[in-house]
């Protein structure tokens, strides 16, 4: 891509109505356009990101079987009247409006009533389950704090997961199997997130939150120093200072982010659905249910809260706009063609490229573009690098002159 046609440019201020370090960040390099406060354009840049992060999820989905539907984000009023949620939490978490007729509506904020109904249609035997269902789609939530840039959206990316199972042995078997997907997702995206217990008790292992600790998180946990065992302040057990009741570890307390969180329902929404299935025994029984939540666009607005420098976004290889940002540095001819040469070889062997062709722009600007910005491999052409390429990565100070077979080596091509 030239930088000359990218579509969305970067500030160098700070916009005025911004606070938390993703939605700055994010705006100035020309990730996001805020339309109002929690509502967000995804910019090219951005939405680069944004599908890198639902890839990521949608590959691990898929690896434990889940098969991806798309269900309407614009929902009748019956099927939440029937689970009580059209009244509680009612317009407290749902914009609820009126079509024509009167008939009433409301945008989809999680989809338990959506999709309860919709395996019923399908189920009958114990030979149509287990079934796992998901979506990647904008959850709408009248949030009452929509200050923290993506972290929290009125409008947001959101991948559901939903599985119905036989009985409570083969859902608790499959929530292991999503908790570890969970790890591998986060892992990939280059966060660190701690499988913390939701409430505490005997309710904890049915419901799990996945935690990044940073200071700017909403949410305080209590974790183990050494096992990483670790609760949510709201329902703790233990406290900071304890000795963990695992591994007898130091207990901290710490703010952090939830990037995902996983429920064991068991019959919640198949009861108040009718959701039933006959078994090999001939008994008509309740199906039992799960649902796993991840959102994208707050992992994505988490990266940027852990991955940042004073000078921009440092974003991992895996989510990153772009894997290699090519500055041609000066106009004349020899820096031109050669610049142009690079660009070509590098698209003709795969690699994303983001080549910043921009004539006008100085050689600052275009250093400076690039650490906003944050693509993991710099190269410079210049006259001052002569025949080779200057290369440096954003998380290190180093730079290195290279030939451009050894810059393949480097990104695997
Ligand atoms: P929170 O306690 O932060 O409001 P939640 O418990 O309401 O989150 P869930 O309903 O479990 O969240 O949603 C699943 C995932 O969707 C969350 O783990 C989070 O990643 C994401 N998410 C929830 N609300 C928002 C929001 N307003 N903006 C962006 N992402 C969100
Ligand atoms: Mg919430």
């Amino acid at each position: 891509m030239l930088q000359s046609k990218l579509f969305g440019k970067t500030v160098k201020e700070p916009p005025k109505d911004e606070v938390s370090v993703n939605a700055i960040l994010l705006s100035r390099g020309g990730f996001v356009d805020k339309l109002t406060a929690g509502v967000y354009t995804y910019l090219p840049l951005g939405l680069r990101v944004l599908r890198k992060i639902q890839q990521i999820v949608r590959d691990e989905m898929n690896a434990i079987e889940g098969q991806e539907i798309l269900m309407p984000a614009l929902l009748p009023k019956d099927n939440w009247v029937k689970s009580g949620r059209w009244s509680d939490p009612g317009k407290e978490v749902m914009f609820q409006f009126e079509g024509r007729a009167g008939k009433e509506f409301g945008l989809g904020w999680t989809h338990e009533e959506i999709v309860t109904p919709l395996v019923k249609k399908f189920t009958s035997s114990y030979k149509d389950l287990p079934v796992y269902l998901y979506q990647i789609q904008d959850k709408f939530r009248n949030e009452p704090r929509a200050k923290s840039g993506l972290m929290r959206g009125l409008e947001f990316s959101m991948k559901d997961l939903y599985s119905f199972h036989r009985d409570a042995d083969d859902l608790a078997k499959y929530y292991q199997e999503a908790l570890a997907a969970y790890q591998k997702i986060f892992l990939r995206c280059g966060l660190e997130a701690l499988v913390t217990e939701a409430s505490g008790g005997s309710f904890s292992k049915y419901s799990h939150e996945f935690q990044v600790l940073t200071e700017f998180g909403e949410d305080t946990i209590f974790y183990c120093a050494s096992c990483h065992y670790a609760q949510n302040k709201e329902v703790a057990e233990i406290k900071g200072g304890d000795n963990c009741p695992k591994c007898g570890g130091n207990i901290l307390e710490g703010k952090a982010i939830e990037v995902g969180n996983i429920f064991s329902l068991k019959t919640k929404y198949s009861e108040p659905f009718n959701l039933e299935y006959t078994d090999v025994d001939g008994k008509v029984k309740p199906v039992m249910m799960g649902c796993y939540g991840i959102g994208p666009s707050r992992v994505m607005g988490s990266i940027v809260e852990i991955h940042h420098d004073d000078k921009g976004i440092i974003w991992p290889a895996s989510v990153a706009p772009f894997a290699v940002h090519l500055l041609q540095i000066g106009t004349d001819e020899p820096v031109a063609a050669k610049a142009k040469k690079i660009y070509n070889e590098l698209l003709e062997a795969g690699v994303d490229v983001l080549f910043d062709d921009r004539s006008e722009a100085s050689a600052g600007q275009k250093f400076a573009d690039a650490d906003l910005i944050g693509i993991p491999l710099r190269l410079v052409i210049s006259v001052k690098a002569g025949d080779k390429i200057e290369v440096k990565k954003r998380s290190e100070a180093k730079i290195e002159l290279m030939t451009l077979a050894q810059v393949k080596k480097i990104i695997n091509v």
